[in-house]
Order: structure tokens, then sequence, then C-alpha cells
């Protein structure tokens, strides 16, 4: 059997194992005790393993892919274009949302009984979001994008930091002539494929671990949550699987030039595991290989455009930031006029840019867009019982847009390779 078949097959075995102990033992002790001392452990040691090779993968791919455009204007060519269609992609994402949310109005209909209930359970939650919330976007974030101690930014987990670090690392490679840089180049080509072969080895378990990432989800999970704000989650599941099905095929199809039936056959590995791990961050060395070894993009552009991707292109994110945040206006009874939720477009696309790939890493920053547009921020705690199921289909968006991303780039460079031929031809026959 394949990898993603098994995966797929691991996912629903967990899924449906937990629906059946949910129903039957919820509160029992022995559960309990099987969660936290066998499933989530496993599961955690699982996500480790991937989260391990995250920073030497993505020094190494970064400054090889730049390495690997050459010229200081070409990667700045490359990078604009990068940059652009995240960009695109997410205000386009966030407006699809905005849309839906102003039509189904799930909020607006909500008991607010219900609304009391789960602002009880979820408050000691909420409040502790709204700790991280604070400052989590501010100058401040821009200033620490570039490190001052890129060891200490490794150690700590800043992937912006690390990522500019490995940039200019690259640049660098390109400034120094090819003598000097090509045993340091020798070394990065030599790290970046013992990470790849590390994951391999990681993948191998991921069926297994998949099964015991799922079971603890869902035996924990409380289902009259969902029951109660359905048609919050329905609006945002719905939203994200148009923007995947429709939208990233119309993208294929007309921008990258590429058959999107072909595309999400080879991605589904790693839309699986983005579905299983709730991180960007987890799922990007799968990621990373995919897009080089099955979707065919040269490793330079891959290297370049996916590590980039996993940290500032959050498509599905920035939906759900849209949503929910209009929802819990609607619950609260703030009205929002057309220039607020112009706002609030525009700060889910920025803060999308600053959320961490890690699960519930929107949820600070989402706080943050509810505080600029007067909605209470407390609210979080009607929707925090639902966020891992909404975590898993989100992450899955976002990943699968960094994949996009990196073959409308391919595309983009590849024209203008052929432009740059033909132009020197025609030289050269004149
Ligand atoms: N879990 C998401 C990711 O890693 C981030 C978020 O929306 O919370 O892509």
């Amino acid at each position: 059997m394949r990898l993603h078949t098994r995966i797929l097959a691991g996912l629903l075995a967990g899924a449906v194992a937990g629906v059946i102990v949910n129903f039957f033992a919820a509160d029992d002790i022995w559960l309990l005790a099987f969660l936290t001392n066998v499933a989530e452990p496993f599961g955690r040691v699982w996500l480790n393993g991937l989260i391990m090779v995250v920073i030497p993968l993505i020094v190494s791919t970064v400054a090889l892919g730049v390495a690997g455009l050459g010229s200081v204007a070409h990667i700045g060519r490359i990078g604009l274009v990068t940059l652009l269609t995240f960009l695109a992609l997410t205000a386009g994402a966030t407006a699809l949302g905005l849309l839906a949310v102003n039509v189904v109005q799930p909020g607006a209909g909500l008991d607010p009984a219900v609304t009391a209930r789960l602002m009880e359970t979820y408050r000691s939650q909420a409040q502790g979001a709204m700790g991280l919330a604070q400052g989590a976007l501010g100058i401040n974030t821009f200033v620490n994008m570039v490190p001052r101690n890129p060891v200490s930014a490794a150690a700590n987990g800043e992937m912006l930091a690390v990522i500019v670090f490995a940039l200019l690392l690259g640049v660098g490679l390109t400034l120094v002539g090819r003598e000097r840089a090509d045993p340091l180049l020798r070394v990065l080509d030599s790290v970046a494929a013992v990470m790849v072969a590390i994951i391999g080895l990681v993948m191998k378990l991921a069926p297994y671990a998949v099964f015991a990432l799922i079971f603890g989800v869902t035996a924990r999970f409380g289902f009259d949550v969902l029951i109660n704000l359905i048609m919050y989650v329905l609006t945002v599941i719905l939203c994200l699987a148009v923007f995947l099905l429709v939208g990233y095929t119309l993208v294929l199809h007309f921008v990258a030039g590429r058959r999107p039936a072909d595309f999400f056959r080879k991605a589904r590995v790693v839309m699986l595991t983005a579905f299983s791990t709730s991180s960007s961050n987890a799922t990007l060395p799968t990621t990373l290989r995919v897009t080089q070894d099955e979707l065919n993009v040269p490793s330079r552009i891959a290297g370049f455009v996916v590590p980039l991707g996993a940290t500032m292109n959050m498509n599905g994110t920035a939906l759900f930031e849209g949503v929910t945040v209009l929802f819990l206006a609607q619950v609260f009874g703030v009205q929002l006029s057309l220039g607020q939720q112009i706002v609030v477009l525009l700060m889910s696309v920025v803060t999308a840019i600053g959320v961490a790939g890690v699960p519930g890493g929107s949820i600070p920053l989402l706080m943050m867009v509810l505080g600029m547009v007067q909605v209470p921020m407390e609210g979080i705690a009607i929707v925090l019982g639902t966020d891992r199921i909404l975590d898993m289909c989100r992450t899955t968006v976002n990943v699968t847009g960094d994949m996009v991303t990196a073959t409308v780039v391919d595309r983009f460079e590849r024209r203008e390779q052929q432009q740059t031929r033909t132009f020197e031809a025609t030289r050269a026959v004149r």
C-alpha cells in the first residue's frame, strides 16, 4: 500500500475509534489515562521527529535556493512574484470567507444561553490566549525579523528570523564567487539531503502516529460544542473546501499551467500530513519533498518558496480569521460597516503572515483583530471548543497554498528563462 493510502487508513480508523470511545466512555479514567500516557505521547514523539529537522532544513534549502537563483536581481524578481502570489491568494481566501459569512449570518441566530455556557467553559483558555495576544504583532515583529543572533533565533524556533538569516546566507553565497562558495554549498546540499532522509524514516511511522493523534482529538472532543456552532463550523469548512477545490484549481490551470487533478493526486500525502498535525511547520519537510520530487519544481524554487510559505502564506488561516471575526461580531450584535470589513480583510491578511505554523498559532492574532474592530476579545471563548477541527482543515489549505505558489513561481521562472533565450538567440542571429 502507498504511504498516503496508509496515512488515510490510519486517519479514518483513528477518527472512528475515537468517536466510538467518546460515545461510550468519554469520562472514564482508563480512557483518560490511555490518552495521556500512550496515544498522545506517541503522537507527540512523531511530531517532534518532524519538527526536529525543520531548522536545519530551512537553513540549508533556503540558502541553497537563493544561491541557485544566481544573481541578486533574479532573487528580487522571484521574491516579488512569490510575495505577490502569497498576498493575492490570502486576500482571495479572506474575501471568500467574508462574503460567505455575510450571506449565511451564522452568528445571528445563536442562542444567548449557549453563548453564555461556552464563554463560561472556555474562559480560562481564552484568558491564556489573551496574554499572548498582547504584543503579538507590532513594530517589534518587524525589528525581530532580523536576528541579532541566528543561533538563538534557531533555538527559540523564530522561523521568520531564521529564514531571513538563511536568505542572506544565500545572497552571500552568490557574492563571494564560485570557488569560495563551493565548499559551503556542498555542505548545505549534504545537510538538506540528510534531513530529507531522516524525514523519510519518520514518515514511515506516519500511519500509526496519525491514528494516535486523531484518536486523541476525537476521543476527547465534546461533540455538543460542534452541534451548537454547526452553522459557523460549516461556513468555515465549506469556504475552505471551495477555496481548496475551486480557487486553487483555477490558479493551477490558468496561472501555473498545471493539470489540477494531477497536482492534487501528488499533493495527497502533504494534505493528509497537514490535516493530522495541524502544523505547517511539522508538514514542511514533506511539503518540500513532494514539491521537488513529485511536482517537479526545481529545488532552487521549492527551497525558496515552500519554507517561506510555511511561515508567511496562510490562506486558510486568513479565511478562518475573517469568518470568525464577523461571526463573533454577529453574536455580540456589533455592526461592522463595509469599511470595517475591509479592515478585517486587511488585518486578516497581515496577521496571517505573522502566525506561527503550529497548532492554534492563529488564536492570539485573531484576538488582536477582534480588538481592532471593537468585538470583545474574550468572545474567542465561544469558538475555542471547535478550534482543533477547524485548525486541521485550515492547515491543509495553508500548505496546499504553498505548493500552488511554488508551481506559479516555477511557471514564471520558466517563461523568464525562455524570454532570455529568445532574446539571446535573436541577438546572435543579428
Ligand atoms: N495551524 C496553522 C498552521 O500551522 C496555523 C493556525 O491557523 O493556527 O498552518
